[in-house]
């Protein structure tokens, strides 16, 4: 169980086990694919918070997409042996870096399009990734460098794609975050079509690392808001609606939302006296819901 005076200090399975504990017996009852149902459901009425203006619905349902994707990793491991830890999951594909470009900060949109196209040379380059990939998230755990809390999760992908992130608009990140929860679809359709591929270890890895791309972009658009946050005191400070004692620093530290997933997360599943987390359909722990079978 998580307590409000340490909500800093939790890491990302903690998370998933929490969600577990909540969440846990009613998700025991539902397929792998209907737990991705109810995340692109979510995705969905995200997009069309943002598409209509509803940031603090928006943000919910940030919560709620992380929430279902913490089911799907649990039951994606019981049901098809891909990894249980969803911090390893992360760091086998974002050991620090990004994937593509093998740097951070990422550098993909100054070499995209050179040299890509050429199928073969786009295997052997996969080939490199997978390799130093494994070999780098392997010196993480050796050097006790990995990120231990949500927050510095967060401050990893902030250090890789901060530049991306910045420039590109919030409805482009959500068409991403969009993509990526597709992806998982497809990967899903895949095992459907063609059952045998469920044992197989490339696909496994296929299936986490389609996981791993929707944490880059859920952490994506929590980074935009604090941004977007960011720039709105900015211009409040031009207008004058705020003081302009140069301080703005202090402004942001007064009266900031504290846009982070952890307070996102905290916020939509807390219970009225802010200590403790439950599921807020049915305002209990665990959830009392019952399925139809
Ligand atoms: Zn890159
Ligand atoms: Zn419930």
């Amino acid at each position: 169980m998580l307590y409000k005076a340490q909500i800093n200090d939790y890491g990302l399975d903690d998370w998933v086990m929490e969600f577990h504990e909540i969440y846990g017996a009613v998700n025991k009852d539902r397929t792998l694919e209907s737990v991705w149902l109810h995340a692109i459901e979510d995705a969905s009425q995200l997009h069309e918070d943002l598409r209509i203006g509803e940031y603090y619905n928006a943000l919910g349902h940030i919560a709620d997409i992380f929430c279902w994707l913490c089911a799907f990793t649990m039951k994606a491991h019981s049901d098809l042996g891909t990894k249980e830890s969803l911090l390893d999951i992360v760091l086998c594909k974002y050991p620090r870096y990004c994937f593509y470009c093998q740097s951070s900060p990422c550098i993909c949109s100054a070499i995209i399009g050179r040299g890509i196209e050429d199928r073969t040379k786009k295997e052997q380059q996969k080939k490199y990734r997978l390799q130093r990939t494994a070999v780098e998230r392997a010196r993480l755990h050796q050097n006790g460098y990995e990120p231990k809390s949500l927050q510095e999760i967060v401050e990893m992908y902030r250090t890789i794609y901060d530049a991306i992130n910045f420039r590109t608009p919030l409805e482009i990140i959500m068409a991403h975050l969009q993509e990526e929860v597709g992806e998982v679809a497809s990967a899903l359709n895949d095992i459907i079509d063609y059952p045998e591929r469920r044992f197989n270890d490339e696909y496994k890895q296929e299936l986490e690392h389609e996981i791993a791309d929707v944490i880059t972009w859920v952490v994506a658009l929590i980074l935009k808001f604090d941004y977007l946050l960011t720039a709105g005191a900015v211009y409040q400070i031009r207008t004058g609606e705020i003081p302009d004692d140069g301080k703005l620093a202090n402004y942001l530290e007064k009266h900031s939302l504290g846009i982070t997933l952890s307070s996102v997360l905290w916020t939509r599943f807390q219970t009225p006296d802010g200590n403790a987390l439950w599921c807020p359909n049915c305002k209990e722990r665990p959830c009392n819901l019952k399925l139809l079978r």
